[in-house]
């Protein structure tokens, strides 16, 4: 896409983290936003904060699980704009427990809710963006959809992986078409997916990170980056050179990557409950 001035963006889980900051970067650059997220109240706030920079944006409640959720937010996303030239599909929630402790109702949610999502937004949208000959979707997955640093979030890694490979078809399909496809790959990133991380199934499985080479982005970077992505038409977005450098080594040996990271894990504590609320607290009385 040339430029986004005038364009019309719609984005899932744009109240918070990543799409809130994909919002502004967006809204930055011309685009006229539709911020639809569960939580209405912070959609509105967002929407009222680019309003009070110069911009246009509307917020609108959307529960992403639902099944009519698309076609209601297409419409409104017309009614009020007039035309849908980006969507950014990008709700996701996390679960946690040990694999055979997760029940089959907890999967099905997670599935719902991070892939069925992205399925049900195609539906809606890409008829629309086909008949016009442009547009760009945006697709977040996950590094954790690409390689596996962690066993107690099976049902989120596979719904990622899913995204994966839902937007290379896409992308394959659709470019032809005029049409572009993002899916955007984030390393950790400062947000609220994990406060108060909502369920645990089993033993506590504790906090498992992807190693220290991952360092924890502020979301405004990543914000940019899916701007860029969307002018330039890049495919896979990482927003950390290290998830290439994990890819080239897994795919030169797998096996060998596989060994690794099964050790990795074995050897290294998990952080828990009680171990992050006395980081936070420790973190509270320096300030
Ligand atoms: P976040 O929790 O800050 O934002 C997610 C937003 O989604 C929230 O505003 C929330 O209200 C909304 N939401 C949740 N359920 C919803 C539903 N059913 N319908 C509509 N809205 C709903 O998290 P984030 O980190 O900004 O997550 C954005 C995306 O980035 C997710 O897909 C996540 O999986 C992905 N991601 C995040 C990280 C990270 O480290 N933060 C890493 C990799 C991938």
């Amino acid at each position: 896409m040339e430029s986004l001035q005038n364009k019309v963006a719609v984005i899932t889980g744009g109240s918070s983290g990543i799409g809130c900051a994909t919002a502004h970067a967006l809204a930055q650059r011309g685009a006229r936003i539709v911020i639809a997220d569960i939580d209405s109240a912070g959609a509105d706030a967002v929407a009222a904060d680019i309003t009070r920079s110069g911009g246009q944006a509307a917020g609108v409640r959307c529960d992403v699980g639902a099944e009519a959720a698309f076609d209601e937010l297409k419409g409104f996303t017309l009614d009020r704009f007039g035309q849908v030239d980006v969507v950014m599909n990008n709700v996701g929630v996390l679960t946690s427990g040990l694999p055979d402790h997760l029940p089959v109702q907890e999967w099905q949610r997670i599935i719902n809710i991070n892939l069925f999502s992205v399925v049900r937004s195609n539906t809606a949208f890409m008829p629309l963006l086909i008949e016009q000959g442009h547009g760009h979707i945006v697709n977040t997955a996950s590094f954790a959809g690409l390689f596996t640093y962690a066993y107690d979030r099976l049902p989120y890694a596979a719904s990622k992986a899913s995204i994966v490979q839902i937007s290379e078809g896409l992308r394959i399909y659709l470019h032809p078409q005029g049409v572009g496809v993002t899916v955007l790959c984030p390393g950790p990133v400062k947000t609220n997916i994990s406060v108060g991380l909502p369920r645990t199934f089993g033993p506590e499985p504790g906090i498992r990170g992807p190693g220290a080479q991952f360092a924890l982005l502020e979301p405004d970077v990543v914000g940019e980056q899916v701007a860029q992505a969307i002018l330039d038409d890049t495919f896979m977005l990482y927003t950390h050179e290290q998830v290439r450098d994990t890819l080239v080594e897994r795919a030169s040996d797998w096996n060998a990557f596989i060994a690794k990271q099964t050790d990795t894990i074995a050897n290294t504590p998990a952080l828990m409950q009680a171990d992050l609320l006395k980081m936070a607290a420790e973190a509270e009385s320096r300030d």
